[in-house]
């Protein structure tokens, strides 16, 4: 059964691993990207999620060439740490603006067409840190901890009507997102990691497409952790 997915954000790391999943489970598939087009056997589209009108038109095209979104996943995610002290109000509204108003911004439009057919998917990439808390990444806690309760308020208002909402919380992967903290701090992330290791998109992708399975369909206000049991039970 092919449905039509799509992957805010599915220009490189876990958006991009997602994206190649549901390829290879024969959905038709579409991303956003954000500055840089990626190519693959999937449809990509630019779109700032900060943006209203760039979801807009996104969702306007991949609605014309493949067809009504049936599975959304909101990953866009953006970092500008900094601690509490030295963060500037921008640096929090920037993340704000991306990892939660962003996730409303494409969950309202995906939910036209969901509640027309009576069924649908949404899955929010959250994280770890949005659980535990995190020194330095105030903004982007916030952001990720607002996603679970954004979830879980709209499993209650969709479910009457077949829509899931779920949350996958990931600890530390190995993306352009993480890299750029340096190996020395990705090794010490690595290593607070029961499993004693950052995960690989892939694994986080598997999870979603769990999440969007036949098997997960009685699955709605989760907060699935794919974190190597780092968050423990959070
Ligand atoms: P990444 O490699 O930095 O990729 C981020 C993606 O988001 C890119 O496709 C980027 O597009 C897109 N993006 C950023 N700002 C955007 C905007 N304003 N509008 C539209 N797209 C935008 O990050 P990642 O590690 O794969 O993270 C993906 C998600 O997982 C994020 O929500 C992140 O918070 C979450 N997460 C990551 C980790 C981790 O350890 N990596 C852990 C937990 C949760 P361009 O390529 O066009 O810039």
């Amino acid at each position: 059964m092919s449905r039509v997915v799509l992957v805010t954000g599915g220009s490189r790391g876990i958006g991009r691993a997602t994206a190649e999943r549901f390829v290879a489970l024969g959905d038709k598939v579409a991303v956003t990207y954000n500055t840089t087009a990626p190519s693959g056997d999937f449809l990509a589209v630019q779109c700032d999620v900060t943006q209203e009108s760039h979801v807009e038109r996104a969702f306007t095209e991949v609605e014309e060439k493949l067809g009504p979104v049936e599975v959304l996943v909101s990953n866009a995610g953006i970092t500008k740490d900094g601690l509490l002290l030295r963060m500037k109000e921008a640096d929090f509204v920037d993340v704000v603006d991306a990892n939660l108003t962003g996730a409303f911004r494409v969950a309202k439009r995906a939910t036209q067409s969901m509640l027309r057919a009576r069924r649908g998917r949404i899955i929010l990439v959250s994280s770890v840190v949005g659980l535990l808390g995190q020194a330095g990444q105030a903004n982007y806690a916030a952001s990720k901890a607002g996603l679970v309760g954004f979830a879980r308020s709209l499993a209650r208002e969709l479910g009457s009507r077949n829509i899931t909402v779920n949350v996958v919380a990931p600890g530390p992967v190995d993306t352009d997102m993480t890299r750029k903290l340096g190996d020395d701090k990705l090794k010490a992330f690595a290593d607070l990691v029961p499993l004693g290791r950052v995960a690989t998109p892939d694994e986080i992708a598997g999870a979603i497409a769990f999440l969007a399975s036949a098997d997960a369909a009685y699955i709605t206000g989760a907060v699935l952790p794919v974190d190597g049991g780092l968050g423990m039970g959070h």
